[in-house]
């Protein structure tokens, strides 16, 4: 047990385990890049940015400078960067402000139906509020059609937005070819990239975005800050009012120390994507378990996420593995993080055409550059002898 002493305050924190985390797209520990980069706003540089004086100037001058560095890791200008508080708060901004600034065209939206929950629930609440939504299929490797695409585009449609890599199971989009036919249809383009900034190289103008959302405890850094690249020109309505930061599109005073570490550690691993050190890990992982009888693979088998390796095992269920890996010290996921808890299988999976019962038996594990071959061949040790001993139990087992 460890005990500390903040003055009258005394807390304990179990003896900390050595763990092999394999969940980093739910989140990620935080990185020395973006700790370093956070402490001086922490301290001595705490003030807050809208102040006159020098520490408040200061923290603006931060928030400024970390402004340019995002800009310049994803091709995008300074004034085209917006901070928030997490992908999901860019996302629902970029969607329902997008709606409204197009409201005179029309109220369609194109979408997939692998999206994570943030976009799919704004476009529910969008739904119930007069417009229509066009959810768009994928095969059974995740991937959508671009001539459905192209084929569900209307005269009153404002928006598409579709995600730039999945967070279940890793398949990378063609938001290069979105965007352009979005583009040539006088569409707005918004993609979710908060799986993708930071894994693979992102250039907004290479992929035609006129929005884009990401997050920055997906990259290392605290959670509590997200990203929208709004397009210079687009003007999208204010989301949060009140004291006018963020150019009064985003009130609130802002996390500097957060901000600062975001733009440090991407402008950092910059020069390292893609992560083709993790996807080398990735694909050691996915060998080796595809070596277990009645494995399967989900997602696209090449065109993936450096770091997520994502399967289905028959007669198993998720929840179940997710629990013996505990016991073992592996942190993985089965669905998304941000729906765990719930009993009802992936919508990602059911959408990629798996039944019910093999989608229930699905297990993603995520890795970033902290992961080492020794945590991989540990895993590979375990996790044999865990789905024979739950499939031995299984009633769904033959
Ligand atoms: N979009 C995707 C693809 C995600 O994986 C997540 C988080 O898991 C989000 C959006 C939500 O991001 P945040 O947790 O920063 O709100």
């Amino acid at each position: 047990m460890f005990q500390s002493h903040l003055g009258s305050l005394s807390y304990e924190v179990k003896e900390l385990v050595k763990i092999v985390y394999l969940d980093n797209a739910a989140t990620t520990k935080i990185s020395k890049v973006a700790l370093d980069a956070m402490m001086p706003y922490l301290l001595d540089g705490f003030g807050n940015p809208s102040t006159i004086y020098s520490v408040g100037r200061e923290a603006k001058n931060a928030i400024e400078n970390a402004r340019r560095t995002l800009a310049g890791c994803i091709g995008a200008l300074p004034e085209e960067i917006y901070i928030t508080s997490g992908g999901t708060e860019s996302i629902n901004w970029a969607i329902k402000s997008a709606v409204e600034l197009k409201k005179s065209k029309g109220a369609h939206i194109i979408t997939s139906a692998i999206e994570h929950a943030a976009v799919l629930k704004s476009c529910k609440y969008l739904e119930k509020n007069g417009c229509e939504v066009t959810y768009l299929g994928v095969d059974e490797f995740g991937r959508i059609s671009l001539d459905e695409l192209r084929s569900a585009i209307r005269d009153d449609t404002v928006l598409i937005t579709i995600m730039t890599a999945n967070n279940e199971m890793g398949t990378i989009l063609p938001v290069s070819e979105i965007g352009e036919i979005a583009k040539e249809n006088g569409v707005l383009f918004h993609t979710d990239a908060v799986q993708a900034v930071g894994h693979i190289p992102i250039d907004v103008k290479e992929i035609n975005a006129d929005l884009l959302s990401f997050s920055g405890h997906k990259l290392g850094c605290i959670k509590g800050v997200g990203v929208l690249f709004v397009k210079k020109g687009l003007r999208l309505p204010p989301f949060i009012h009140g004291g006018g930061q963020e150019r009064g599109g985003r009130s609130g005073t802002e996390n500097v120390a957060g901000i600062v570490s975001v733009a440090a550690v991407l402008e950092d691993i910059l020069p390292r994507l893609p992560l083709l050190g993790v996807a080398k890990l990735r694909d050691k992982l996915i060998k080796g378990v595809l070596e277990i009888p009645s494995t399967s693979l989900t997602g696209d088998p090449t065109n993936r996420l450096p770091g997520i390796a994502s399967f289905v095992f028959k007669g198993v269920e998720g929840e179940s593995m997710l629990l013996m890996l505990d016991q073992n010290g592996i942190c993985a996921s089965s669905g998304s993080a941000c729906t765990s808890g719930s009993l009802d299988p992936s919508h990602v999976l059911l959408a990629m055409g798996l039944s019910h019962e093999t989608a229930h038996g699905s297990l993603r594990f995520s890795l970033s550059e902290d992961n080492t071959e020794a945590e991989i061949d540990y895993v590979l040790e375990k996790l044999p002898a865990i789905i024979a001993r739950l499939r031995s139990m299984s009633p769904l087992w033959n």
